[in-house]
């Protein structure tokens, strides 16, 4: 009797070998096809390198690889730029390209075989919030610029790869040129947290502050310095830290309205 073919897996590997539509990004990992039944992952940024010049990896050793960035910090967002890069993994057949993908972004091939459906179901910001309890049953207060700011600052493409597609207020959704093939279908353990945080910066006191647009400037410059390099021993996960890289860009969101124009770009 012969195994029961996986759907998705089966569409993704027609998808690679079609030259219109291969290769895939999903998140940091690139997905192509060198010949009917031959595929290779490797890191988005190693696309142009000399595949005899990446390391070969086996599909057994991926889930290791995803799990910590290159300065062994745990990646709790395998969706994270952050992906160690410069290896390469042939898998040997279209179930083990399943197993590579399932290590190294948990879901992504069952979400985007989701979008190939007429019938995509994702949940917006609203309901996800409506459904919260406990100490996240407050984010349903943020008002919609207030989860349009939370989403901009956690979905930003420096922090994460997957494509939002789920609505919230008036921001569209995350094209696929801009981040990967890879959606994103409701806001994940991270955006609730940013949310649960930023609900409850909404409800301290006020101080009032006179600056002037160069000093504004200054600050959208310090920002944008603070997140592109945060603390060596900073983690992911850890939104307590008032250093957190999305924390900082949930600030500048905040400013944005009172930043110069020359200084309201994220500084990339
Ligand atoms: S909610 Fe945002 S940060 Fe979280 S996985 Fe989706 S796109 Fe990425």
């Amino acid at each position: 009797m012969s195994p029961t073919k996986n759907p998705a897996l089966e569409r993704l590997a027609g998808t690679l070998g079609h030259p219109r539509l291969s290769p895939l990004r999903f998140g940091p990992v690139l997905l192509r096809s060198n010949g009917p039944g031959i595929f290779e992952l490797l890191h988005v940024d190693d696309a142009s390198a000399d595949p005899a010049r990446l390391a070969p990896v086996e599909v057994e050793a991926l889930a290791d690889l995803a799990a910590n960035d290159r300065l062994g910090r745990f990646r709790p967002n395998k969706a994270s730029p952050d992906l160690v890069s410069g290896w390469i993994c042939r898998p040997r057949d279209t179930e083990s390209l399943g197993e590579s993908l399932e290590s190294l972004l948990p879901g992504g091939l069952s979400d985007w075989y989701a979008t190939q459906a007429t019938d995509l179901r994702v949940v917006p910001f609203r309901e996800f919030a409506d459904r919260q309890t406990g100490m996240f049953r407050k984010i349903a207060s943020l008002s919609d610029p207030e989860a349009c700011e939370v989403a901009r600052a956690c979905c930003d493409v420096r922090f994460c790869l997957r494509r939002r597609l789920w609505p919230v207020g008036e921001i569209g959704v995350d094209a696929a040129a801009s981040k990967s093939d890879a959606p994103c279908l409701e806001p994940c353990a991270l955006l609730l947290e940013l949310a649960r945080r930023a609900h409850r910066m909404s409800q301290e006191e006020r101080s009032t502050l006179h600056l002037g647009e160069t000093d504004l400037a200054s600050i959208a410059v310090a920002l944008d310095t603070a997140i592109a390099h945060p603390p060596s021993d900073l983690r992911e996960g850890d939104l307590s830290n008032p250093a957190h890289p999305r924390r900082l860009l949930l600030l500048r969101e905040k400013l944005l309205p009172w930043l110069p124009e020359a200084a309201r770009g994220k500084g990339e």
